[in-house]
């Protein structure tokens, strides 16, 4: 984004970008396997709530490239858009690569130059950028740089987190990169982890103190993943950090009241197995009854011999202990990056005169919702904005 907005409209700006892998782009099309959320439709004060303490140095950034810009520049490279049930909005034909084929042909129209497998280094005595390549270390003057190297999960699609160390060589603060949008592990039974890892829990209510989320989760064979996993993972790991646990408190009926669920467990059991009674009266799926098997194996009784009560009081609350958040490398995304003090409002590293920075590796988080993407965009839009500013002002100068 940061390539396309400099070189638009004539600006006589020359442009290449440096990428370490064999083509560009590679965690832009993982996220369209999941169908390419772009961003959300809600109103804009709700939007900004969702990156938390990061939202007061983002509003300014995402004003400038809201939703519908962004929506308006997926149609532009010919991606029809549209918004889903749940308002988050993606392109008609739910994933990246249509999407990236064009904007790279955009980029090469505007004579942006790509070189790939050039790996940044940092800089050298002259303030020369330099480059490990297949050839040998290269070097390049630029006379401004924008970093835009991701966050630190799947390492494999190129973003590694090693502009940490060099930032902070040359004096950045810079946060610890975390695991954000991800699973979380949790010391399952080998019985229920045989038998239920890769089984999703759909329709549940997902509590961690006054949080409270509603989706899907899959059983791992680790611990949990998904949806609803994702949007309390933020808070998992405050609590890890703050009080050493984490108990969640899952809802294998979010849809009925506890009263109601109540009488429908008081029901007689007849001859039925308990399970069989659980699936038919109570609706739940068998990976739900195995959750409340193992939640049953720290009560004192066996599940089958609580009253209807607790019974009830456990499918509405069911406790699954946490013990860390799922590693970084499978993340969606990554907390930690570029302390935002550091970067003035064009997105420049101050103590850097002419580096600007944008994308993950700054510090703030989101859930997923399309949050991540438009904050993304917008700030490379905000940083080659400032960095054309920059440019100008200093050949006056
Ligand atoms: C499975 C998955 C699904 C996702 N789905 C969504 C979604 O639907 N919606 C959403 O909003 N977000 C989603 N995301 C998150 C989103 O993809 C990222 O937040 C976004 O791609 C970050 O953009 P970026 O440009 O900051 O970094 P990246 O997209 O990671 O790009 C940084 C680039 O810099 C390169 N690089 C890194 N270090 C160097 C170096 N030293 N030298 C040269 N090049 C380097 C990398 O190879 C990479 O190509 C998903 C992520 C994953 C993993």
């Amino acid at each position: 984004m940061a390539a396309e907005v400099l070189t638009r409209e004539d600006s006589g700006v020359a442009v290449t970008v440096y990428e370490r892998m064999p083509s560009a782009g590679r965690k832009f099309l993982m996220a369209g396997r999941g169908g390419l959320n772009l961003t959300h439709s809600e109103p804009m004060q709700v939007f900004m709530q969702r990156y938390g303490p990061g939202q007061t140095a983002l509003a300014p950034i995402i004003a400038s490239m809201p939703p519908d810009a962004v929506r308006a520049w997926c149609e532009g490279l010919g991606q029809e858009t549209f918004i889903g049930t749940s308002g988050r909005v993606f392109p008609r034909a739910m994933k990246a690569s249509p999407l990236l084929r064009a904007w790279l042909r955009r980029l090469d129209a505007q004579g942006v130059e790509i070189k790939v497998r050039h790996c940044w280094q940092g800089w050298d005595d002259e303030g020369c950028l330099k480059f490990s390549t297949p050839e040998g270390d290269r070097t390049a003057a630029a006379d401004a740089t924008i970093v835009a190297l991701g966050g630190g999960s799947w390492s494999r699609l190129g973003s590694d987190g090693a502009f940490v160390e060099i930032l902070r060589k040359a004096g950045v603060e810079v946060t610890p990169l975390r695991a954000a949008n991800c699973g979380v592990l949790v010391d399952w039974s080998e019985h229920f982890k045989e038998r239920f890892q890769g089984q999703p829990l759909k329709r549940i209510g997902l509590r961690l103190g006054e949080m409270r989320v509603f989706g899907e989760a899959l059983v791992t064979k680790g611990g949990l993943e998904g949806g609803a996993v994702y949007a309390l993972s933020a808070a998992v790991r405050e609590a890890l950090d703050s009080v050493g646990q984490a108990r969640l408190l899952i809802d294998l009926r979010p849809d009925l009241e506890e009263e109601a669920l109540g009488r429908q467990l008081g029901q007689p059991r007849d001859k039925k197995s308990f399970s069989t009674f659980l699936r038919k009266v109570a609706r739940l799926s068998p990976a739900a009854i195995g959750l409340l098997n193992e939640a049953a194996l720290s009560l004192p009784h066996r599940l089958g011999d609580l009253s209807a009560e607790q019974l009830t009081c456990l499918v509405k609350a069911v406790p699954v202990s946490v013990y860390a958040t799922a590693p970084i490398e499978r993340a969606i995304s990554t907390a930690g990056g570029i302390v935002l003090d550091e970067l003035g409002p064009d997105l420049m590293i101050r103590r850097l005169p002419g580096v600007f920075a944008a994308g993950e590796m700054l510090d703030w988080e989101a859930p997923t919702g399309g949050y991540l993407l438009q904050a993304c965009f917008a700030s490379g839009a905000v940083a080659a904005r400032g960095a054309l500013d920059w440019l100008k002002k200093n050949k006056q100068d």
